[in-house]
């Protein structure tokens, strides 16, 4: 379990499955102990042990089993109040409450903010509180989710209103996948100079078995390769070396069809 320190709570991260982590979001002066897409029970009960403390809610960014696992489990054992997606009401177990980014969602007074991120998923949200952002498989480190349930439109759109956060935010996915997609992103972005350094810093922590996230938007913003089309001229450069348009959502949509067949 690693933890992270942020302003009015902590953000606990626990390994789970084969490469999913499990978040704890830790608000103690609220009594709140929020456990974000809980794929299984064992790791969350053990972690839960260590720090003496319950878990009073589950969040659930979207309904893929690797998220909602648990869900049934964690409420049976610990009464967690489970909250999802307005519009995976019927897919996600348990759930108690629903949100949306219409609709207003605190945690026993403490804000949290909601993005409807559609394109993994039609009901995918993100939770934002203060400076950290729970965004489940909309964006990974130098990579984006598979579009299974929308359109590379939907997709580009969730991941748009991700990029107008804050710089700072701190970028906590559901899934270690830095290292493969680097290796996918040297190739659509190989020029990056920034994308090599990157490399780098992710194999030597990988060796350590140090966990490639939580990381910056910014550094998001500057090699992933989903959110580079917003750069005008590596979209310029990506369209006329693949023969596209260079537009945003062409170019986009062309690195996710590669990503499919890498
Ligand atoms: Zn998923
Ligand atoms: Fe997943």
């Amino acid at each position: 379990m690693w933890s992270y320190q942020h302003t009015g709570f902590t953000v606990h991260q626990i390994e789970a499955l084969s490469d999913n982590y499990i978040y704890l979001i830790d608000i103690a002066q609220a009594d709140i102990l929020a456990v974000v897409d809980p794929a299984e029970i064992t790791p969350v009960a053990r972690a839960c042990e260590q720090l003496g403390r319950t878990p009073t809610h589950i969040l659930n960014t979207h309904h893929h089993s690797d998220h909602t696992g648990a869900n049934l489990e964690l409420k049976a054992r610990y009464g967690c109040r489970i909250i999802g997606s307005e519009a995976d009401e019927a897919r996600i177990p348990g759930i108690d409450e629903v949100v949306s980014e219409a609709s207003s969602f605190n945690l026993n007074g403490v804000e949290m903010h909601i993005l409807d991120v559609p394109g993994h998923t039609r009901g995918h949200i993100a939770f934002a509180l203060g400076d950290a952002l729970f965004c489940g498989d909309v964006l990974f480190g130098a990579g984006c989710g598979r579009i299974f349930e929308g359109t590379a439109e939907q997709m580009w759109h969730s991941l748009n209103k991700l990029s107008q956060l804050d710089d700072n935010t701190q970028v906590y996915c559901a899934h270690e996948y830095t290292m493969a997609n680097l290796e996918f992103a040297l190739h659509a972005d190989p020029d990056n100079a920034g994308l090599a350094a990157r490399m780098e810093r992710t194999r030597t922590m990988r060796q350590a078995n140090t966990p490639t996230i939580p990381g910056t938007l910014a550094e998001e913003m500057a090699t992933n390769p989903f959110l580079r089309p917003l750069d005008k001229s590596f979209r310029q450069s990506y369209a006329s070396r693949h023969q596209i348009r260079d537009d945003a959502l062409s170019v986009f949509t062309h690195i996710r069809n590669a990503k499919n067949h890498w």
